[in-house]
C-alpha cells in the first residue's frame, strides 16, 4: 500500500473510531436488554385508577358540567352517513396495521411498522438509524383527536383492528396497567417475541422469590388470559447467541415452563415458536392450546452485524 493510501486509512479509521464504538456500544445493550440484564427501572407511571375526564360518550353525568361536547350538527359526516358506514371509514383509517408497541421514558410508546418488506420488519424497525426505504408513518392520533363523537366511535377499533407487535417483555406484563381494562379485552392479534438465558422457574420459588424472568414468564401468561378477545397469538420464544448451553434444561423443563400456557384462549390461531428440541410425548403436550413450531436458535448472521454496525455510517455519510 501505497503512503498516500496508508495516510488515508489511518485518517478514516480516527475519524469513524467513535462511532464504531458506539455501533458497538448500541448493539451490545440491545443484546443486554433482550437477556435481561438490563431492565426497565424504574417501572412505568401506571394508569390513574380515578379517571379525571371521561373521553368517550356518553360522559358521566357529574362530569357533564365540566366537559363540554358538541352535538356537530353542521358535519355532514356524522349526520348522514349510518353508523356502519362510518366504522368501515374509521377502520381503513386505523385498522389494518402492526402496531410496535415499547415502554420508553416510563410510557407505553406505540409505532406502526414501517417496514417495506414484513420479513425484514424486525431488523428495520427496532434499531434507531433512518430508513431510506421506510414506508411513511400512519397518523394515527390525528383522527382520533378530531373531535368525541369520532374518539367514542373508533377507539375500539384502535385496539381491535391492528396486530400488537412486542419484543421486549415488560411491554406485555405491564400493558394492564397502562391502558384502560376495555381497552385490553378489545385486542384481537398479538405478536410477542421473548428472549432468555435461562428457562423461567415457576412457583414454589426458592426463598430469594422468583428471578424477574420468572416473574415476568408467569405474568405475562397470566395477563394473556385475561385478553378474552384474541383471535391471534404468535409468541416466539428466543434464545441470545451464546447461551446454547442452556438448551439442554429448556428441553428438560419443557413441560413445566409450557403449563401457563393452558390456561390461554385464542379463537383463532396460536402459533408458539420455540428454539429447543422436545423430549416430551404427544400425551405430555395434550391440551396446550397452540400449534408449536420448532425452529432452533436464530444466530445473527455476519451480513445483518456488519449491516447493524455500519449502517448508521452509510446514513450518515449519505446526509452529508
Ligand atoms: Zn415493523
Amino acid at each position: 500500500m501505497s503512503p498516500l493510501n496508508q495516510f488515508a486509512a489511518g485518517t478514516l479509521k480516527v475519524l469513524f473510531y467513535p462511532l464504531l464504538l458506539l455501533g458497538d456500544y448500541t448493539h451490545k445493550r440491545r443484546q443486554s436488554i433482550r437477556q435481561g440484564y438490563l431492565s426497565l427501572t424504574p417501572e412505568p407511571y401506571f394508569l390513574s385508577k380515578a379517571r379525571t375526564r371521561a373521553l368517550t360518550l356518553p360522559l358521566p353525568p357529574e362530569t357533564r358540567n365540566r366537559q363540554k361536547t358538541l352535538d356537530q350538527s353542521q358535519c355532514d359526516l356524522l349526520n348522514k352517513l349510518p353508523s356502519e358506514v362510518r366504522q368501515i371509514i374509521w377502520k381503513e383509517c386505523l385498522g389494518g396495521m402492526t402496531l410496535h408497541i415499547d415502554i420508553r421514558d416510563r410510557r407505553l410508546r406505540r409505532f406502526p411498522c414501517s417496514s417495506p418488506d414484513p420479513k425484514l420488519c424486525h431488523e428495520s424497525c427496532w434499531t434507531w438509524y433512518p430508513r431510506p426505504n421506510a414506508v411513511p408513518k400512519r397518523q394515527l392520533l390525528a383522527l382520533l383527536l378530531s373531535c368525541r363523537q369520532v374518539y367514542s366511535e373508533a377507539i375500539d377499533l384502535t385496539y381491535s383492528s391492528n396486530t400488537f407487535d412486542m419484543i421486549f417483555p415488560e411491554s406485555i406484563v405491564y400493558l394492564p396497567d397502562l391502558v384502560l381494562p376495555q381497552r385490553l379485552v378489545a385486542i384481537r392479534s398479538i405478536h410477542l417475541q421473548w428472549t432468555f438465558t435461562q428457562p423461567p422457574q415457576l412457583p414454589p420459588y426458592g426463598k430469594k422469590g422468583p428471578r424477574r424472568d420468572d416473574w415476568m414468564w408467569t405474568k405475562g401468561w397470566s395477563n394473556l388470559v385475561q385478553m378474552k378477545r384474541l383471535s391471534e397469538l404468535r409468541v416466539e420464544i428466543r434464545i441470545p447467541e451464546g447461551s446454547e448451553w442452556a438448551l439442554p434444561s429448556w428441553t428438560e423443563s419443557e413441560i413445566a415452563i409450557l403449563q401457563p400456557l393452558r390456561e390461554v384462549k385464542v379463537a383463532g390461531s396460536f402459533e408458539l415458536i420455540l428454539p429447543f428440541p422436545s423430549l416430551a410425548t404427544d400425551v405430555e403436550l395434550e391440551g396446550l392450546p397452540c400449534q408449536i413450531r420448532r425452529i432452533g436458535i436464530k444466530l445473527i448472521s455476519l451480513e445483518k452485524k456488519i449491516y447493524f454496525l455500519y449502517m448508521p455510517i452509510l446514513c450518515w455519510l449519505k446526509a452529508l
